[in-house]
């Protein structure tokens, strides 16, 4: 059965390589990693089957369910997403190991029923199940992951070590429910508090619509922000100066930018980045993936020692969370005025 099973999840990597035009990750390990929390993806290596075994004897309803949830993740642009390989890779595991258990159980959407309970879900009290914790991991930057930011967010003048940073893989919700994988970058002193913070809007059904590299939108900001994309990591020195700023430094995260916007009062000119986000300057009224002081968001970052950018007096920026400044001094006393 395992074999079965990595010769579908080979298929599936091989499909989908096709498919991302030479795009360099390796699914496979991805998926392994993915059953393997915390423990960063060996790089071409198999998943491992004992692991996957097990995954999938405690696991089967919640891959039919997640996958059944998952179902409407976009497909967009030149190339297969990444994170859609992954799911493909798990949905071939999944359904390949399923299919004998799901005839045992009434077919393949049976639902799950107090006497029999997905074991899963009976092995953790955090209210998800072990394939949705098993998603929010951390790994080092691999080569793979480094390829693609390589002369984008992780400029050629980039002066903070690659060991400093970490790959985030994430679920997150939209506002109409919908789940989808996200992965973001960031400073490896925030990394365990910001996967906490995203694991736990996610278990609330905080929305957030997109969770991307801004590396997708080759680095370029206002792009990343049009498109509502949340995200850490961008290396660049603030103006004028050689200090790397907070996001140069994955030590700020932007939360639904697009609704979210930046705004600074310079020389009687008003800036607004995005510059789309005008609308969305008006703070009373209603709209969806508004931050608002007080809610959840704001709330996790908070106690997660971050500060937030709608609280500035002189400008204001509602999507940012950021360290501290003394905090950062800390962790980066190079990193001067
Ligand atoms: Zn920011």
């Amino acid at each position: 059965m395992a074999v079965a099973i990595a010769a579908d999840a080979k298929a599936s990597e091989v499909a989908c390589d096709r498919q991302r035009s030479g795009r360099a990750i390796n699914t496979v390990s991805l998926a392994a990693s993915v059953v393997q929390r915390g423990q960063p993806p060996v790089r071409g290596g198999q998943p491992p089957r004992t692991t996957i075994a097990a995954m999938a004897a405690s696991g089967i309803e919640a891959y039919h369910k997640d996958v059944a949830r998952l179902a409407p993740f976009p497909r967009e642009g030149k190339a297969m997403r990444v994170k859609e390989c992954i799911l493909t890779g798990l949905l071939a595991a999944g359904m390949s190991l399923g299919l004998a258990a799901c005839g045992q159980a009434g077919g393949t959407n049976a639902p799950a029923t107090d006497a029999n309970p997905p074991a899963e879900q009976a092995a953790n009290n955090t209210g998800l199940s072990t394939s949705e914790q098993e998603a929010f991991y951390s790994t080092p930057i691999t080569d793979e992951i480094f390829a693609r930011i390589k002369g984008k967010s992780f400029k050629d003048d980039c002066t903070l070590p690659r060991e400093d940073l970490r790959y985030l893989h994430v679920l997150h919700k939209d506002k109409d429910g919908n789940v989808h994988e996200g992965e973001m970058i960031v400073n490896q002193h925030i990394a365990e508090d910001v996967l906490d913070i995203l694991r736990e809007l996610y278990k609330n059904g905080y929305p957030i619509e997109k969770i991307r590299l801004v590396d997708e939108y080759d680095a370029d900001d206002e792009r990343s922000m049009e498109d509502n994309n949340s995200s850490s990591f961008n290396f660049r020195f603030i103006s004028h100066t050689n200090r790397i700023s907070n996001h140069g430094l994955g030590l700020a995260v932007d939360i639904n930018t697009l609704y979210n916007p930046y705004t600074k009062v310079v020389d009687g000119e008003r800036i607004i980045e995005p510059i789309t986000g005008e609308p969305y300057l008006d703070r009373d009224a209603s709209f969806d993936y508004k931050i608002e002081k007080g809610d959840l968001c704001y709330t996790l970052f908070i106690e997660h020692g971050f500060e937030w950018g709608g609280e500035w007096t002189d400008r204001k920026d509602y999507q940012h969370f950021a360290i501290p400044d003394e905090k950062i001094a800390e962790w980066y006393p190079n990193n001067v005025k």
